[in-house]
C-alpha cells in the first residue's frame, strides 16, 4: 500500500548524524561524527536528577518549565549577559533546543512566510520551518571564515520574510559570530519589521578570549528575539533533552502554546537538576571552555599530522578540515571511505544545505567533544591511512 504522507518529513532521509552513527558502528569506526560529548556532565548534577526521581513528584511538570529552572534560566541571563528576564513570562523550558526550535518556528511562523536561514545550518531548521508552511530561505556563508555578508542577507529578504535564523556559536564551522555582523542583523531585523530566532546551545563554548553576544542584547532586539539555550551542551548531557527559550512574553507565550501540543512538558526531576547546575559558580564555565579548548587543540594537531588542513574554530566542538589537503574531491565519498578504510568517522559539511548542488563539497566536520585518548587513537588511524 502506498499512502500520501507528509512530503515535509516522508520524502526526507533520516538525518546524516543517524547515518555516519550506523557507518561507524558497522565498521567499528570511532565516532567522530555525531556531536555527543563521551563523557557524563557533572556527578552533583546527575545525583541531583537521582534523587529527585526517587522522592518525586513523577507527575506532569508544569507546561512551561518548573519554576526552580526557569528562575535559574532567568538568573543566568542576568549573569552572563546582564539581561533582565522576568522568569514567569519570558522563559519556557523545552525537551532539547531542537523542540525549542520546533516552537518557535510553529509560534510565530504563518503558512507563506519566509524564515532566513544561513548554510551551512543545523539540519532541523530547515523542515520546521517547512512544517510551519513556511519557506526556508537560504543565504549561503562563504569559507573560509563563514561571515555574513550584508549584501547577500539583504538581497535574501522579501515583502514575505518574517523572521531570521542565527546560530552563534556556529555549528557546522566553529564561527562565533561578531559583533559587526550582530550589527548587520540587527539592523535588518530592525528596518523590516522581523523577528530572530538564535540558537545559542554553544553559548558556554568559546575559546581564545572571544566572547558569545546574543543578538538579543543589541539595541530593539529584547522585543523581537527568542534566544534558545540547550542543558545538553552546557552540561554535557544531550541525552536528557533539556533546553530553553528566554524571550519578550508575547513571543515566549506563542512558544508554550506550541510546545504544550508537542510535548506538553518536560521531566521535572531533569529540570530541578539542571536549574542547579545554571547556578554553578563562574569556575564551571570556565573549567568547560578551556577542556574543550584543550580538545580542540589536540584534534587540530592530530588532523594536521595526518596531513589536513583546518579551518579555525572559535566555539562549539566541531572543526572542519579542507579535504583537497589528502587529495579527495567529495566530502560524502570521503566520509565514507574514511569510516570504512580508516575506521574514523565524520560528517560531510554539504550536508548541512537545502540540496548539496548549492554547497561546497570539500569540507568534513569532525566532533572534538571526546576523551583525550580517543582523539588521539583517531588521529593515529588517520595519520596511518593517509601516509
Ligand atoms: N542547534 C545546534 C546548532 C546544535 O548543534 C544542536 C545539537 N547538535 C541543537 C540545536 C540541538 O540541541 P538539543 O540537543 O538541545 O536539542
Amino acid at each position: 500500500m502506498t499512502f500520501s504522507l507528509n512530503s515535509v518529513f516522508a520524502d526526507r532521509p533520516v538525518t546524516i548524524f543517524q547515518v555516519m552513527t550506523a557507518l561507524a558502528n558497522k565498521h567499528g569506526a570511532i565516532n567522530l561524527g555525531q556531536g555527543f560529548p563521551d563523557e557524563d556532565g557533572p556527578q552533583d548534577i546527575l545525583e541531583a536528577a537521582a534523587r529527585a526521581l526517587v522522592e518525586g513528584p513523577n507527575q506532569y511538570a508544569p507546561v512551561a518549565g518548573v519554576p526552580a529552572l526557569r528562575q535559574a534560566v532567568a538568573r543566568a541571563n542576568k549573569r552572563f549577559y546582564d539581561l533582565d528576564i522576568d522568569w514567569e513570562t519570558e522563559t519556557l523550558v523545552v525537551a532539547g533546543a531542537t523542540e525549542g526550535l520546533a516552537a518557535a518556528f510553529l509560534a510565530l511562523l504563518r503558512p507563506g512566510d519566509e524564515a532566513i536561514i544561513f548554510a551551512p545550518f543545523y539540519d532541523c531548521y530547515a523542515p520546521m520551518i517547512e512544517a510551519a508552511g513556511a519557506r526556508p530561505v537560504v543565504v549561503s556563508l562563504s569559507p573560509p571564515d563563514w561571515r555574513i555578508d550584508e549584501g547577500a542577507l539583504r538581497a535574501a529578504v522579501s515583502g514575505r520574510t518574517k523572521l531570521i535564523v542565527l546560530n552563534t556559536p556556529h555549528n557546522p564551522t566553529g564561527h562565533i559570530v561578531a559583533r559587526e555582523e550582530l550589527e548587520i542583523i540587527a539592523a535588518l531585523v530592525r528596518e523590516k519589521d522581523l523577528l530572530a530566532v538564535c540558537d545559542e546551545v554553544y553559548e558556554h563554548l568559546t575559546f581564545d578570549g572571544r566572547a558569545h553576544i546574543p543578538l538579543m542584547t543589541l539595541p530593539g532586539m529584547r522585543e523581537r528575539t527568542i534566544r534558545i539555550g540547550s542543558a545538553g551542551k552546557t552540561f554535557s548531557l544531550t541525552g536528557w533533552r533539556i533546553g530553553y527559550l528566554t524571550g519578550p512574553a508575547p513571543l515566549i507565550t506563542a512558544a508554550m502554546k506550541a510546545h504544550q501540543y508537542v510535548a506538553y512538558a518536560c521531566p521535572a526531576h531533569l529540570q530541578s537538576a539542571i536549574a542547579m547546575g545554571l547556578d554553578k559558580p563562574d569556575a564551571y564555565y570556565e573549567a568547560l571552555a578551556s577542556s574543550m579548548r584543550r580538545k580542540r587543540d589536540l584534534c587540530r594537531q592530530g588532523l594536521k599530522a595526518a596531513g589536513f588542513d583546518t579551518l579555525a574554530v572559535e566555539g562549539a566542538y566541531f572543526m572542519s578540515v579542507d579535504i583537497r589537503s589528502v587529495g579527495r574531491e567529495d566530502d560524502v565519498a570521503f566520509c565514507e571511505e574514511i569510516a570504512e578504510k580508516a575506521k574514523v568517522a565524520a560528517v560531510p559539511v554539504s550536508s548541512f544545505y537545502l540540496t548539496r548542488s548549492e554547497a561546497p563539497r570539500y569540507y568534513a566536520r569532525f566532533c572534538f567533544c571526546k576523551k583525550r585518548e580517543v582523539l588521539e587513537e583517531a588521529s593515529r588511524r588517520l595519520k596511518a591511512y593517509f601516509s
